[in-house]
């Protein structure tokens, strides 16, 4: 196998950039730069190309065989972060014998083939690279560190074990199987089940934090929307004018509200509308609004009808605080009058719908344990039936295996494997 290379910081002018190397030959080439230090330790060194000419002076590290993130022997060497310093280091690198330029995502895929990341942290790791907020941080990390990989281990070993015991009771004639047997296959299950349901529960939320939450402004025209729109993201996304009918897109604006990747949408002002485009906006205001986690009803006044159902975690506020005599509890986007109170509140009633715990995130994982769960159900349902038709069980219980060893990435998962570091970046 190839050694590869590839610069793991972000391309661009920085203090210091890191480029890795890694492979069977990692040391032997680094050697061809400098003297290396032992391992697990730094070495200031300086780095001289085949013509014996300095590149820089860097800091070189090396990583032993099985004690690196790819699992290989690892050099990395962190050298000032010039453009043309990089592109020298590399160039030299590529001109080594057996040394290429790695593709993107191929130091993770050695890392798992190499049994250094499951599956489900490779993704994980590559949701960490893409976090933006504190909370799809959090949520990339418990799965990094593996305790996805722990209930997956946990729930395998169960069904093993149900599945052997099973298996056992194929071999016994009816009299001879004892019953506390399928007693305990049944708790097996019955627990496995339990908990995939649990984290499937928590996952519609979960991959929402992956994703963004969203929120829709809704009103009659002339409320007020596009001017909270602009007061919360503090810029003008939106135009605002005392014309009714001034929004006819849904404008969509991005924010980071304590953690929680927020989208905000402004609508069209909800009103039977003569004109053929306000029409199709005010449609669109509507679907916008049926899809999002919570809706922001911005009313002239209290008690009228809202022109969609409520929902619980739906916030109604008084609009042009403003223009109201003090003490009324009201949003003003113009003055900014109670927008942070509202935002608070937004997102609180957010917060409260995030898992703080194991959860899949992935559509893959997602589908992948609601199959197993479909099994598992279809396993308890045999156990209950008299006789026990234990062949039948044992078979839907590999399938629910089978289904569990796919999300953990145990069996063949070349065409995921593509698919998954398409999205890596180069370096990583
Ligand atoms: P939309 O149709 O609901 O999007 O309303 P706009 O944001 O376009 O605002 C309509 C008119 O109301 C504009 O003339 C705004 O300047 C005015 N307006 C919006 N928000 C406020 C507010 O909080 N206080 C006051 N006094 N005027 C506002
Ligand atoms: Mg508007």
């Amino acid at each position: 196998m190839d050694t590869i290379f590839a610069q793991a910081t972000a391309t661009g002018r920085a203090g210091v950039s890191v480029i890795r190397l890694s492979g069977r030959q990692a040391f032997d080439i680094a050697k061809n730069f400098c003297k290396l230090p032992a391992v697990g330790r730094t070495g200031l060194r300086a780095l001289l190309g085949c013509d014996g000419a300095l590149i820089d002076h860097g800091l070189v590290l090396c990583f032993e065989q099985g004690a690196s993130f790819t699992g290989e022997r690892v050099v990395e060497f962190q050298v000032h972060g010039g453009l043309a310093t990089v592109a020298k280091l590399l160039a030299e690198l590529s001109m080594q014998d057996g040394c290429r330029l790695a593709e993107p995502g191929e130091f993770t895929r050695r890392a798992l083939e190499n049994g250094q990341l499951d599956l489900n942290q490779v993704e994980a790791l590559s949701d960490l690279i893409d976090a933006e907020t504190e909370a799809q941080r959090q949520q990339a990390i418990r799965v990094l560190d593996g305790s996805f990989g722990d209930a997956g281990a946990q729930w395998r070993s169960k069904l093993l074990r149900a599945a052997a015991l099973l298996e056992a009771s194929i071999d016994f004639s009816d009299e001879e199987i004892p019953d506390d047997l399928s007693v305990e296959v049944v708790s097996l299950v019955e627990e496995t089940c339990g908990s995939i349901a649990a984290i499937l529960e928590r996952s519609t939320m979960a991959s929402k934090i992956r994703t963004g939450f969203t929120v829709a402004i809704i009103g009659a025209p002339n409320v007020g929307k596009s001017t909270l729109l602009n007061a919360i993201v503090g810029r003008q996304a939106a135009i605002t004018s005392n014309v009714a009918g001034t929004t006819r897109d849904v404008i969509e604006c991005r924010v980071d509200l304590q953690g929680l990747a927020v989208s905000f949408f402004d609508t069209a002002g909800l009103r039977d509308s003569e004109d053929e485009i306000e029409n199709l906006g005010i449609s669109k205001a509507y679907e916008m609004a049926s899809a999002a986690d919570i809706r922001v009803f911005l009313v002239e006044e209290e008690g009228v009808v809202l022109p969609i159902a409520r929902r619980d975690e739906d916030i109604v506020c008084l609009n042009k605080a403003d223009e109201r005599q003090p003490g009324v509890a009201a949003v003003s986007g113009k003055s900014g009058e109670g927008v942070s109170e509202l935002l608070r509140q937004i997102s609180e009633r957010l917060m409260v719908k995030t898992p703080q715990d194991v959860v899949a995130i992935r559509e893959r994982q997602i589908t992948g344990l609601r199959a197993a769960e479909t099994f598992l159900e279809r396993v308890l349902e045999l156990l209950g039936a008299d006789p026990l038709p234990f062949e039948l069980a044992s078979q839907e219980l590999y399938f629910a295996l089978s289904e569990l060893d796919f999300v953990f990435g145990r069996i063949d998962i070349e065409s995921v494997l593509d698919e998954i570091f398409s999205s890596f970046c180069l370096g990583k």
